[in-house]
């Protein structure tokens, strides 16, 4: 695939054309809090640094989801059967989308392979990403196997240089979307070297090699347990759920039926393996009902359970749940006190 060189006008054109078929979502910031929005062409403004408050799970599992629809009229035909939901399929277009938010995407993919409701959001979305050039105090990408620089789940990475844009054309359908520059737009060896050097540099400079993704894969967690120092954590969380809700690759859920006026609906919900009644079992029997086996399940779910099924860690480092914790609970010391106790 090929790298071009844009200016920011060249940016604005795309911008216009792209929202003739597609919708066009981006971070909007609104009282110092960027939260997604749908936008129009002049409304999009280069990212400011760090994440949005909420992340891009609200695209590709949203909260609350329609799964099924029936009739709950007992006269009707078909009355209790349910169907499917007939979605309006539009493409869409996620733009300003930062590498954590983006790999977190391919990461929620390993859970959700068979599910169609995220696959067909997921087939008819493209990321057009911002590579960081200031990471926030709370953002630790490199720790989880990321990089600020990283381009994984993007269609198209876009790094700021000076004099417009970098755009490393990294699928088909990214290519889709600037078929029209490919020839006359290729950026120069000099450019492309340039990109080389701040991919370098990021890795580098950030030490993701043998970090503590890599070091506490190598650990086994299961020897921790039963460490006193859970207990701390738990005396510390009031099971409030934000760090769960907010971040990019938590993804546990409930299903419910409703009815209204006879209409009935199967829904997705997003739910939280920090709430209490999350692992309540129909007999009245709870696995967690303690809190402690609640905070540890979350950080051995991400650390240990998730790597041990699908590879990474079911965390890419964006630091949310450092953000918005109310009692300061921070995973990045978490990591540092499983790597510590011998
Ligand atoms: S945000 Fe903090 S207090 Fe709330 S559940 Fe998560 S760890 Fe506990
Ligand atoms: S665990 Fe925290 S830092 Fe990691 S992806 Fe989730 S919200 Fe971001």
């Amino acid at each position: 695939m090929k790298i071009l060189k844009l200016d920011d006008s060249d940016l604005k054109t795309l911008l216009a054309r792209w929202y003739e078929t597609r919708d066009l979502f981006s971070p909007v910031e609104k009282n110092g809090m960027a939260g997604w929005k749908r936008i129009e062409p002049l409304e999009f403004v280069e990212p400011a640094k760090g994440v949005p408050k909420t992340s891009l799970k609200t695209f590709f599992f949203p909260q609350p989801e329609t799964l099924l629809e029936y009739s709950a009229r007992p006269g009707d035909e078909g009355a209790y059967v349910p169907r499917p939901v007939k979605e309006k399929a539009r493409e869409r277009i996620i733009l300003g989308v930062r590498p954590c938010d983006a790999r977190s995407v391919l990461l929620n993919s390993l859970p959700f392979a068979d599910d169609p409701y995220f696959k067909a959001k997921k087939d008819t979305t493209l990321i057009v990403g911002f590579t960081c050039k200031q990471p926030c105090s709370t953002c630790f990408c490199s720790w989880a196997g990321g990089s600020p620089m990283d381009t994984e789940g993007m269609d198209i990475a876009m790094t700021r240089v000076e004099g417009g844009y970098l755009a490393d054309i990294l699928t088909k359908k990214g290519e889709g979307l600037v078929d029209h520059l490919l020839d006359n737009r290729e950026a120069s060896p000099e450019e492309k070297e340039q990109l080389k050097t701040l991919r370098e540099q990021a890795q580098g400079g950030t030490g993701s090699e043998g970090g503590p993704a890599e070091i506490l894969k190598k650990k086994n967690l299961m020897d921790l347990y039963n460490a006193p120092f859970w207990q701390g954590l738990a005396d510390s969380c009031i099971n409030c759920g934000a760090c769960t809700f907010l971040c990019p690759t938590c993804y546990c859920f409930d299903i419910q039926d409703e009815t209204i006026k006879g209409k009935g609906r199967r829904i997705r919900y997003w739910d939280s393996c920090m709430f209490p009644l999350f692992t309540q079992h129909a007999s009245g029997h709870n696995p967690r009902s303690q809190k402690v086996q609640r905070v540890r399940n979350r950080f051995m779910h991400k650390l240990k359970y998730f790597p041990e099924r699908f590879g990474p860690l079911s965390c890419v480092g964006c630091g949310r749940c450092i953000r918005e914790c109310p009692v300061n609970i921070d995973i990045r010391e978490v990591m540092r006190d499983l790597l510590s106790i011998p």
